[in-house]
Parts: C-alpha cells; sequence; structure tokens
C-alpha cells in the first residue's frame, strides 16, 4: 500500500479520536485519563477521611480530585505489615491521604519515592541506625510505626506528624533522585535549602524559638520539620517566619492558611510575585500542558502536512529530514525546558522536538510558502515509459529523470491507438522554501506507434 495513503488514514483516524476527545472535554469536562468516580472505592476514602482536617476544608471539587489521587496511590502503592500487623484499607487511605496532602500543589503527584511503604504495629528496630525509631525513609520507600503515624494527625496543632515528617523526606530523596515524575519539586527544592540556609543555621545555632530543635541536626531533618509546622502550624509560621514560609509555600504550592481556596496559594501577593519572578514562572501551574499541547498540535498537523506536500517533489526520506531538523531547534530551548522544570522524561522530550516542534514548524512553513508569491516556471522532461491500466482504461506516464516526481495518472485513455506521449511539460512554483511544488503539466503528444505501447496489469 502507498506509504501516503497509509499516512493519511493513521492521521485522519488520529484527528478524529483527537477531535472527539477535545470536544467531549469542552463539552462534557470528561477526562479519559481514569475514572473520576468509582463510588464503592470512593466511598471507603470519603468515609475514612471524614476526621482528616486537611481533607475536611476543601471544596467538594477540591475533593474530588483529592479522593481521585488517593484512590490511585493507595492502588499503585505496595503497603507491607510488619511482625504480624494486618493492612487495613484505613491504613492505606491515611497513609495516602498524608502523601496527596504535601503533593496536593502539584501537578503531577505520582512522585516517586513513596514506592514502598512498610508499616509497623508500634516503635521498630532500624539496624541501619542500630535503634529503635518510629520512621524512617530511604530511597525506596517509607516505613510508618503506625501508632505513631495516628497520633501525628490525632493532634493537629503540635507540630508532630510522623506522616507528613516521612513524607518530607521521601520528597527530599526524589529531588536529589532527580528522575522522578515530580522534576518541577526538584528543581524547585535546590532554590529553597539556598534560600533557607540562614533559618537553618539560626535553628542549628539553638536560637529559635518556633521550629523544632530537632529540625537542626541537618537539612535533612530541617526540611521534614518545617513541613510539619508548615502543615500543623500554618499561621504561627507565617508570622514567626514570613519568609521561610513563603518559600516552603512556593515549593509545594499551596499555603495552608488558605483554608478558604482549597490551601491553592494568593498569586497576586507581592511576595509570590517577587519569587516567580525569580523562578520565570510557576514551575506547576504557568507552563501548563502547553507543551503536551504542542505535541497534540503537531500529530494534528501531519494531516495538512501530508496535503500540503503531496505535489512537492519531496520524498518520504526528505520529510522526515526536514522535520528532524527542524525538530533540532529543540536543542537549542532545552536548557530554558530544564530551568523551567520540564523534561527529564528523554522520550516525552524527543515526542515534543520531533512531533512538537518539527511537524508544527514545518507545516508552518510550508503554509507560509504557499501564501507568499513564488516564481512559476516550467519543464520538459521525455516519457521513459506508459504503463497501462486495464481495469479503469488509464495510464501512467513515467517521466524520465526526477525521481521524486510521482508517476503521472492520466485517466479515461481509452484505446490504445492514440497519439503517443512523449513528453511531459510540468509546471512548477518554487516559494521560499526553494522546494519545487507541482502545480499542473501538459502532455506533449508524438506520431501514434500503437506497437510500441507497453501492457501492464495491475
Ligand atoms: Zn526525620
Amino acid at each position: 500500500m502507498d506509504l501516503f495513503v497509509v499516512t493519511l488514514v493513521v492521521s485522519v483516524a488520529w484527528a478524529i479520536v483527537a477531535l472527539v476527545y477535545l470536544l467531549a472535554q469542552i463539552i462534557f469536562k470528561i477526562r479519559f485519563v481514569y475514572p473520576d468516580s468509582v463510588p464503592e472505592k470512593d466511598d471507603v476514602i470519603i468515609r475514612t477521611l471524614a476526621d482528616f482536617q486537611y481533607f475536611h476544608n476543601l471544596s467538594s471539587e477540591a475533593k474530588i480530585r483529592f479522593v481521585k489521587r488517593v484512590r490511585f496511590l493507595a492502588m499503585d502503592r505496595e503497603f507491607e505489615g510488619k511482625e504480624g500487623l494486618e493492612v487495613t484499607d484505613e491504613m492505606r487511605v491515611w497513609i495516602c491521604a498524608s502523601i496527596v496532602q504535601i503533593t496536593f500543589g502539584f501537578r503531577k503527584y505520582d512522585v516517586a519515592g513513596f514506592q514502598k511503604i512498610l508499616i509497623y504495629p508500634d516503635i521498630f528496630y532500624q539496624p541501619q541506625i542500630g535503634k529503635m525509631v518510629k520512621g524512617y525513609a530511604s530511597r525506596d520507600g517509607i516505613a510508618f510505626s503506625w501508632k505513631d503515624f495516628q497520633e501525628g494527625y490525632l493532634d493537629h496543632k503540635d507540630n508532630l506528624n510522623l506522616g507528613l515528617h516521612e513524607m518530607a523526606h521521601a520528597l527530599h530523596f526524589v529531588a536529589f533522585r532527580k528522575s522522578g515524575k515530580s522534576s518541577e519539586f526538584a528543581d524547585q527544592f535546590t532554590d529553597w535549602i539556598a534560600a533557607s540556609r540562614a533559618d537553618y543555621l539560626v535553628l542549628k545555632s539553638g536560637e529559635d524559638q518556633y521550629l523544632r530543635k530537632y529540625g537542626g541536626t541537618n537539612v535533612h531533618e530541617f526540611f521534614a520539620v518545617c513541613v510539619e509546622h508548615f502543615f500543623e502550624t500554618p499561621e504561627e509560621f507565617k508570622i514567626e517566619k514570613p519568609e521561610l514560609f513563603q518559600y516552603t509555600s512556593f515549593l509545594l504550592n499551596q499555603d495552608p492558611t488558605r483554608t478558604q481556596q482549597d490551601y491553592h496559594p494568593d498569586e497576586n501577593s507581592p511576595a509570590w510575585r517577587k519569587l516567580i519572578k525569580k523562578v520565570g514562572g510557576n514551575p506547576y501551574r504557568v507552563q501548563n500542558d502547553w507543551d503536551d499541547r504542542m505535541i497534540f498540535v503537531g500529530l494534528t498537523c501531519l494531516i495538512p502536512m501530508s496535503m500540503i506536500t503531496e505535489e512537492y517533489v519531496l520524498n518520504y526520506l526528505d520529510k522526515l529530514i526536514i522535520v528532524l531538523v527542524l525538530a533540532l531547534l529543540g536543542l537549542a530551548i532545552l536548557p530554558w525546558m530544564k530551568k523551567i522544570g520540564r523534561y527529564s522524561y528523554a522520550l516525552i522530550y524527543a515526542l515534543f522536538c520531533l512531533f512538537g516542534i518539527g511537524v508544527t514548524s514545518f507545516t508552518l512553513l510550508l503554509t507560509l510558502n504557499e501564501i507568499l508569491p513564488a516564481k512559476e516556471y516550467s519543464e520538459i522532461y521525455p516519457i521513459k515509459e506508459v504503463r497501462y491500466n486495464n481495469h479503469n482504461n488509464s495510464k501512467y506516464l513515467i517521466p524520465e529523470g526526477d525521481k521524486y516526481l510521482r508517476h503521472i495518472h492520466i485517466l479515461e485513455y481509452r484505446s490504445p491507438i492514440e497519439p503517443n506521449p512523449e513528453k511531459l511539460e510540468i509546471y512548477f512554483r518554487k516559494g521560499f522554501l526553494r522546494i519545487p511544488k507541482r502545480i499542473g503539466m501538459r502532455v506533449i503528444y508524438g506520431k501514434p506507434k500503437p506497437e510500441d505501447v507497453q501492457t501492464t496489469n495491475y
């Protein structure tokens, strides 16, 4: 089958799917990622979260988002009860809710680093540290004493929350692994450490009146302790350490004092604007999905691109090379993309370059080439071969020389006793792209030579 036809069929099929998806999103506000509601499962989650203060304050729309995230994590993460403990739905929901709480401001909450979750009934011996602990986080996962996890949420104003503490450690690991899906966080985290340095040193020297002393142990504990205070006593935090609060709020893209706004940070506040300006945009929101959309546009552009290039003197390899060269533009903006924290995945970036930048810019160039004035000229080619198609009484004229010229197809050829087609005059148009485009042709006939006719059946 002709490669062109295959491309066209695939493109049209794709465009239809994309269009239906887009329309459905607009009209029905449907997102075909995974179902927004799984009643039996969500009921359990909602009932379990009745006492979860953070969840309690959310609007019903944000509650749906929260439940969806909890459900996803509860299914995705690996839970293991230790020392004979049986893992219950309640444990799964609470622990996942704790992850969702700390990552609620992230677009991609499915952060790596929380993969395996071990639950102990009470404090347990940690051989690497060599003592009894309430919990720990490592690169592979997190471990909790369930008793202490529960206590952390029981009193939600004492700045002690084991769950959030360990989640903070896990996020810290994600930041330094740099391969987690939440790369926006990873980039911001380095900034946070630098910005909070002064506060850390004050705490370390024992002169801090607000943050728990344990945070002075090292940077890891400092972050974990900040996170506990951030969620447990945010109002006080904001007054005691306004700058550190802002940095943490910016890092996690949420503000726990804004209980009426689903913890959405006040993006119009001068402090927030200052941070945005420094970073060059909200790493979690401003870039939005424009890059994904560009891939979408690029894929949709395949159809017009195929249509426009149909008459161009280009074969598929040429087109691919042009798109690849344009896709290399992506390398030029890579440092900037890294700066705004996108594309930790090489594959996604490659897709973005190829289908986003490559196809879209080629289509734009082709469109400009069509619109702008161009030089027109004609060339005469001798006909090398004539192929007859007996099924529909048509013939193909194959001109000599240019391998790029498609077989020229002339319909309605009724009898072999016809003037002998000798030459083809082909009219071209050459725009600023300097690629000739076939815009018409004329057959130049010689004397009839029916005995020369070769017949080929298709
Ligand atoms: Zn710790």
